[in-house]
């Protein structure tokens, strides 16, 4: 993937989560789903998810599953499609972009270097997201603590401050 793309969907990511004044983990998916004013559906389908539009309304359907961290993604992947005008195309490359917006939704880094996070396993509690995920994004957490390149950009220090309270609490509890 391009560098530009990259950046496109990560600063995506973090525009949703400005715009929707997301403040708390686990992030509310269908909220922020409903606020875009685009349907969440449940649906009996043989894929996880799917989404489309028909008559300008944008619709998600999901596979509802016991594992709700991959149920959370599944929502947050399609929604990923959606933004990035995917469609009803697919393929690998898109597959990837949604995978890579969904994750950058559901588990900022840029705040998570504020709880002083110190496992997967806290990640995947504190975002409820599937361990698998978690194990991938504390990586790039502690790949980024290496490089220290955090809230580099005044768009993730937006995100950053819409959790400000959240962070507080929750470094008074746990840290
Ligand atoms: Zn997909």
């Amino acid at each position: 993937m391009e560098r530009q793309q990259y950046f496109k969907i990560r600063n995506l990511a973090w525009e949703v989560l400005v715009k929707q004044k997301v403040n708390a983990l686990p992030i509310n998916i269908i909220q922020i789903c409903n606020n875009m004013k685009i349907s969440v559906i449940k649906a009996n389908i043989n894929l996880d998810g799917y989404s489309t539009i028909r008559r300008n309304e944008k619709i998600i359907y999901y596979r509802h599953t016991n594992n709700i961290g991959r149920t959370r993604f599944t929502i947050a992947h399609e929604l990923g499609h959606l933004l990035l005008n995917h469609y009803n195309l697919t393929n690998k490359e898109k597959e990837k972009e949604a995978n890579m917006f969904a994750a950058r939704l559901l588990t900022p880094l840029g705040v998570l270097q504020e709880l002083n996070i110190k496992s997967a396993e806290e990640i995947s509690n504190i975002c409820n997201v599937s361990l698998s995920m978690a194990k991938i994004r504390y990586a790039r957490l502690e790949m980024l603590r290496q490089r220290n390149k955090f809230q580099t950009s005044k768009l993730e220090q937006s995100v950053v401050h819409n959790f400000q309270n959240y962070i507080t609490n929750y470094n008074k509890e746990h840290n």
